[in-house]
């Protein structure tokens, strides 16, 4: 299992195991803050990941789909932008499904 060193432990957060979409392998486990649709990952929320997150385009290790590419927001934060129905995302995900990168 991959630990995100960049992870920060947010206030009012609350687990999502993103998974990607083509071939519902695990792809990270994700805090995400507020309601609304998941359109970004922020860097320093993805708690665990199958993927590394020093590339600049999110790629499912499993399948070679394209589920996001990285940007750098104005306020100084990485995250990445996901390609609209390219991952599905569940409350509560367990982490322990996660993989890590090989
Ligand atoms: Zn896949």
């Amino acid at each position: 299992m991959y630990e995100n060193p960049l992870y920060r432990k947010v206030k009012g957060s609350r687990p999502l195991l993103i998974s990607c979409a083509h071939c519902q392998n695990p792809i990270c486990l994700y805090r995400k803050v507020g309601k609304g649709n998941l359109l970004r990952l922020y860097t320093d929320r993805i708690v665990k990941s199958a993927l590394n997150l020093e590339h600049n385009a999110l790629i499912c290790p499993c399948c070679g789909q394209l589920l996001g590419t990285k940007v750098t927001l104005p306020t100084g934060k990485d995250g990445y932008i996901l390609v609209r129905g390219s991952v599905h995302k569940r409350e509560g995900g367990r982490e322990e499904r996660i993989q890590s990168p090989r």
